[in-house]
């Protein structure tokens, strides 16, 4: 068996005819396929407005940036996510709060967010972990009644549920990554989508210098070359060709989202009922997305599985290190010193499987008969 990585992006010759298409086009950036791709991820979430940017990094930073919060106000967030996820809350010069998470899920728990609410918090960040929604209508009410802006990194969790409605539906602003090992890729991709007008303003600003026209606004025989320049912005554009991968990407994404679906219930069929081994849940009211599947080892030394299993060609991985365990983070001197008991303890149990849709029956099988070889 060829090494098995924990998830892969999986392109087929239509999406290469479409990047070409792109590249023999007059627009290779700032053209139509931005707008095209916006639209068709507004079409697919049921939102209004979708910012496309260069990457999920560049999308969680101008989303914060366009809450435009005093320096030094404190978001809410997980510890067990990307650093991605808190660093944009740094970029803006604001603090990240970490609070700990519930175990069944790893999402953030609700409870202790509430505790950790002073007069500084403005926001709160919440990441839906492997895809799996969190519990969004309690979180929104802690947010309607401090008066906090809602901000969901949904990177994990494109195409998912929260009780029947879609995943981008319910925060403020709600990211979306399209990195090769995302739900769909656009090579480095990512895009901001929003209800409120104000905030697709500042993002469109935000995504392209600060400056009020774009490339194609001053193009062509009537086209002025005045604009303005309104905020301190960044260039954070994607290209045409990106775009028109997107597109035709977002067109398979269903499809995706069931291949996946399909090799993790064969994971909680194979690996059920295995003392000292926790298998990831899904709440009935949400629709899991699978983005990644993640067990816990109560009982094993999971270093040891992990480098036993990686022996054997089967790209297990470790979501997540928690950040504030980073050196930047104890180093920064910006953040209070942090000990999350669950995240803790799951960090130390946890480990991922390999699931992607260009994985198969036997892959699985594969990698479950080695993992319950390698634990007996
Ligand atoms: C992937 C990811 C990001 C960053 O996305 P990029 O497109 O790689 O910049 C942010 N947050 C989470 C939770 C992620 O998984």
């Amino acid at each position: 068996m060829d090494f098995i990585s924990y998830g892969r992006h999986t392109i087929d010759e239509d999406d290469i005819g479409c990047v070409v298409d792109v590249l023999r086009s007059n627009w290779i950036t700032t053209g139509p396929k931005i707008s095209e791709f916006e639209d068709e991820i507004n079409r697919y979430i049921g939102s209004k407005y979708c910012v496309a940017v260069n990457s999920g990094t560049s999308a969680l930073d101008i989303a914060i940036q366009s809450l435009s919060l005093p320096t030094g106000s404190e978001i809410i967030t997980t510890p067990f996510t990307f650093v991605a996820t808190s660093n944009s809350i740094l970029y803006n010069n604001l603090i990240p709060v970490f609070v700990d998470i519930e175990r069944e899920t790893r999402n953030i728990d609700p409870s202790e967010i509430k505790k950790c609410i002073t007069k500084k918090t403005k926001a709160i960040l919440i990441v839906d972990y492997a895809g799996h929604a969190c519990e969004i209508d309690e979180i929104k009410e802690i947010a309607k009644i401090n008066n906090l802006y809602l901000i969901e990194d949904a990177c994990h969790s494109m195409g998912g549920e929260y009780r029947g409605g879609k995943i981008g539906n319910f925060a403020d602003m709600t990211i979306f990554s399209f990195h090769p090992l995302k739900h769909i890729t656009t090579g480095e991709g990512g895009a901001v989508v929003t209800n409120n007008e104000e905030f697709y303003k500042r993002l469109l600003l935000a995504r392209n210098h600060g400056i009020d026209k774009d490339g194609k606004d001053r193009f062509g025989i009537d086209a002025d070359y005045a604009y303005d320049m309104k905020m301190l912005g960044r260039n954070y554009r994607i290209t045409d060709f990106q775009c028109a991968l997107g597109i035709n990407q977002l067109k398979k994404l269903d499809r995706f989202l069931r291949d996946r679906s399909r090799l993790a219930q064969i994971y909680n069929e194979l690996l059920k009922d295995i003392k000292g081994v926790e298998l990831p849940i899904s709440k009935k009211y949400v629709k899991h997305p699978w983005h990644i599947y993640t067990i816990l080892l109560k009982d094993y030394d999971r270093d040891k599985i992990f480098k036993d299993m990686r022996k054997r060609n089967i790209g297990v991985n470790v979501h997540y290190i928690p950040i504030y365990k980073f050196s930047y983070y104890k180093n920064s001197g910006k953040i209070d010193a942090c000990f999350c008991p669950n995240t803790e303890q799951i960090f130390k149990e946890i480990i991922t499987l390999p699931l992607h849709p260009g994985l198969n029956e036997d892959h699985i099988k594969y990698i479950s008969e080695n993992l319950l070889d390698i634990i007996k």
